[in-house]
């Protein structure tokens, strides 16, 4: 496994090099290697089933990342689920991927019933014997072998295991190191937490190049004096986050290239990067590059790219996503799985080697999305585009319920599906509210079911406190309105389009 050699190697040519920051712990290369060593032998002494997934639960902690590349190297993919995933829906996961062990990097209890699987922290593991020999590299993860399984928003109200392999994996970090200036030791920021792809955009190109990341938790983020402060101290020089992350930022006047003196390249991914956003970087961080990339976690984080400059700001009216990368075909359909004519829309289907096997233990939901393509795995996307004259590529947007809100995606059948549950609630329909062509928030619209409760706002708290039970806050509607009844359509579905106009009066 290339990417496990490469960070082997730093890890001997430059052991004291920092490979982690965060708030309260710092790792180095060899530490890192050395730490996940010994949870791979602790693994592999723990008589689990052979390439059984582990889930890692926390945020942001080192620990995370010394057991990410521990169980790999015992030949078990990961599971990353970060603290603000509901106990539920951790639950759901654990039973779903049929888990055995759950190493608890999070400092606390985990708040579910644990009794049928065992947990244990990196601390019990190191406490143990250390090792006298590295771990063989035959216990590692290889070529299709599962690297790590993330879960993403699922329609029918569970969510979807994505297995990405060892293969898919080296396909995206060859990528990224080739294409884009990642080719030196940088400093990377660390924003994203680990159940979101958008992670290992950071991750493993940092450790592939030696480099370094510096990680931002989501206490800092809710508190942008904190925020401020830890940019300022963090000497990034690649940043990687969602535009609605950096959006955040632009707020605050003093996000510029003072505050972040070395920073020199921006990498967005997993919603439309606003001209405007590019517009007020270019202004901030004269010296910076921008880079938009596009691509769902089924295909391994991003498989096309481009570099934004200040002329295509005044030549489009919205930013391409750039062309594929070189393994990789991206095909345009029409709704009979036709290839529509160049420069017309069509679903893009996204064929080539960083292309996932499917959803874990769900082979229908796999074989809807999957398929194989002249040899190669293909995923449809679920996502509008088309190609221009040069090549490049505009995307368009969803064609089914999937959205993405400031970064998350989601899909909105499964917000419906955990609030139609609720005993105070007839029937429910969710609803992107827009502001300039960027989603706003999301609108619950709904047939109250009877209840006590005297005012509207008491009703909406006890639905909300019951769908934290099972989604996580950012999936959770801000606005909720009540109605007597819902418009139906000719064929019995709700009507959408007639309750969107509903909702935008
Ligand atoms: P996720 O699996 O969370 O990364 O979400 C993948 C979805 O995010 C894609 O299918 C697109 O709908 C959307 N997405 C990702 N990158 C971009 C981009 N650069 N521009 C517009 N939408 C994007």
């Amino acid at each position: 496994m290339r990417i496990l050699n490469t960070i082997r190697e730093l890890a001997q040519s430059q052991p004291e090099t920092l490979a982690y920051i965060s708030p309260n712990v710092e790792i180095t290369y060899s530490e890192l290697w050395r730490q996940s060593d010994q949870v791979a032998d602790f693994l592999l002494n723990q008589n689990l089933q052979k390439q059984s997934p582990i889930l890692v639960y926390g945020h942001m902690e080192a620990s995370m990342l010394v057991s990410f590349l521990g169980s790999v190297k015992s030949g078990h993919p990961y599971i990353p689920v970060d603290t603000s995933i509901p106990s539920e829906r951790v639950i759901n996961i654990i039973n779903s991927a049929r888990l055995e062990l759950v190493i608890n990097c999070s400092g606390q209890e985990m708040d579910i019933d644990t009794s049928s699987i065992s947990v244990v922290t990196l601390e019990d593991i190191l406490l143990g014997q250390a090792l006298e020999n590295q771990v063989d590299p035959k216990n590692w993860v290889e070529s299709q072998d599962n690297f790590y399984i993330i879960y993403t928003s699922g329609s029918t109200g569970n969510p979807k295991g994505v297995q990405i392999s060892a293969a898919n994996l080296e396909s995206f970090v060859d990528w990224m190191t080739a294409d884009f200036p990642i080719n030196g030791p940088f400093r990377f920021l660390n924003q994203a937490p680990y159940s979101f792809d958008l992670s290992v955009m950071d991750l493993y190109p940092a450790l592939v190049s030696g480099g370094t990341l510096f990680s931002i938790t989501k206490e800092m983020i809710a508190r942008p004096k904190l925020l401020f402060e830890a940019l300022n101290n963090s000497k990034t020089q690649i940043w990687t986050s969602t535009p609605s992350f950096v959006q955040m930022c632009l707020m605050d006047p003093s996000f510029n290239e003072e505050l972040l003196p070395d920073l020199c390249v921006f990498l967005f991914c997993g919603e439309i990067l606003p001209i405007g956003i590019c517009r007020q970087l270019f202004d901030r961080f004269p010296k910076a590059k921008i880079f938009n990339t596009y691509g769902p976690t089924e295909a391994t984080v991003a498989v096309t790219s481009i570099e934004v400059t200040a002329e295509m700001l005044d030549s489009y009216p919205y930013l391409p996503i750039g062309k594929p990368k070189e393994d990789t075909q991206i095909l345009f359909l029409d709704e009979n799985s036709n290839e529509v004519s160049p420069g017309e829309n069509g679903e893009m289907v996204i064929v080539g080697p960083s292309v996932s096997k499917g959803y874990l233990g769900q082979p229908e939901l796999t074989e809807r999305a999957f398929s194989q393509y002249h040899g190669h795995l293909a995923y449809r996307t679920g996502d509008a585009g088309y190609q221009n004259q040069e090549g490049l590529i505009f995307y368009k947007g969803r064609i089914d319920f999937q959205i993405k809100l400031h970064g998350y995606r989601m899909e909105l059948e499964e917000i419906e599906f955990h609030i139609a549950k609720s005993k105070f609630v007839k029937a429910a329909a969710v609803i992107p509210v827009f502001q300039n062509e960027k989603i706003d928030y999301l609108e619950a619209v709904i047939i109250p079911d009877h209840h006590e409760f005297e005012k509207e706002y008491q009703l909406t708290g006890a639905i909300k406190k019951e769908l934290g039970e099972f989604l996580p806050a950012y999936m959770i509607p801000r606005k909720f309105s009540y109605h007597k009844e819902l418009p139906i359509t000719a064929n019995g579905k709700l009507d959408r389009k007639t309750i969107k106009d509903m909702v935008r009066t």
